[in-house]
């Protein structure tokens, strides 16, 4: 019997209704991936099931030495115990759910946990749009909008785990936010809010963010405008960003990004108006790993905590697991 010699990171991404599985070489080159249909109200247990199921047919296919696993989840992690601390309602028993410490008995490997944002900005800061850029902000447009925050070459997450969280920053409007706070970017620039700003122009209700960005791209002038309102509140949020830590890159994902023709050139005009205090160009830009972004990003982190010399930048001491 020979053993594989191939090294491999996992990286597993759990959304709410598709659970991506990647395996990375060290490099974070993607060597082969799977979906699957995330089991989210049959509890913690299956969803860890379906995504463990899945990294195994890939390991079949394509055998080889898994060194750890790294996971993206949507909500609010606790990072170093591996949990699952706040999930949305449509997760059941998710919330408390001890991830890394079940994959950990399952596989025998490290395993670690990310918030699906933070797992984003890791992927695209690794390998994607701003690989090898040491200061971004990463936002996430998506169902909802998130922030995460790279500087000096690591993730910065600030005590409670809070930081970069542009989202859900006051000062962008006075509509009802998600949250339950008011006039967050959220309101303006994620797929629910351009969907919803849409039907309250036109009267035409309940369509996506894509048939929104297709009814701008047939000529419909709301359309054109609801995207733009969108860019000028990004833009906004990267002149508060640029003006507060002088961050100077930016990337942005999520599917409402798809439309990035749409949104791009309000950004542009924005900044152009009101260039940051710094005087420095700032750098935006989509985001490249498209529906990869989260798995490689925590593969990535996998790689860093157990070979933290691989890493493109070293900041202070490597931690290593215990
Ligand atoms: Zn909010």
């Amino acid at each position: 019997v020979t053993r594989p010699t191939t090294q491999v990171y996992a990286g597993v991404d759990i959304g709410g209704t598709t659970t991506q599985v990647v395996l990375c070489a060290p490099d974070l080159a993607v060597l082969a991936r799977a979906e699957v249909p995330t089991p989210a109200a049959e509890g913690g247990q299956a969803m860890i099931d379906a995504a463990l199921g899945a990294l195994a047919g890939l390991l079949a296919r394509r055998p080889a030495r898994l060194l750890a696993v790294g996971v993206g989840a949507a909500g609010i992690v606790d990072t170093d115990a591996g949990r699952v601390l706040v999930a949305s309602d449509s997760f059941h028993g998710w919330a408390g759910f001890e991830v890394t410490a079940t994959i950990r008995g399952a596989l025998g490997v490290p395993a670690y946990l990310d918030n699906d944002v933070n797992a984003f900005l890791r992927g695209e800061a690794a390998k994607g749009a701003v690989a090898g850029v040491p200061h971004v902000l990463g936002m996430t447009l998506g169902t909802g909008v998130g922030g995460a925050l790279w500087l000096d070459g690591a993730l910065y997450e600030g005590p409670h785990g809070a930081a970069g969280e542009i989202g859900h920053v006051p000062g962008f409007g006075d509509l009802s936010c998600t949250c339950g706070g008011r006039g967050h970017l959220e309101t303006l620039a994620s797929g629910r809010a351009i969907g919803r700003r849409y039907g309250e122009r036109t009267g035409r209700a309940g369509l996506t963010a894509g048939a929104v960005a297709a009814a701008a791209d047939a000529g419909d002038p709301d359309a054109a405008v609801v995207y733009e309102e969108a860019g000028a509140a990004l833009a906004r949020a990267i002149l508060i960003t640029a003006g507060l830590v002088d961050v100077t890159a930016y990337v942005v994902g999520g599917g409402v990004s798809r439309a990035w023709h749409l949104l791009e050139p309000a950004v542009r005009t924005a900044l152009a108006a009101e260039p940051p205090v710094s005087g420095r160009p700032v750098s935006v830009v989509r985001a490249r790993l498209g529906s990869d972004a989260v798995a490689v990003g925590a593969a990535s982190r996998a790689r860093d905590e157990i070979a933290p010399g691989t890493r493109v930048y070293e900041v202070g001491e490597p931690s290593l697991e215990p």
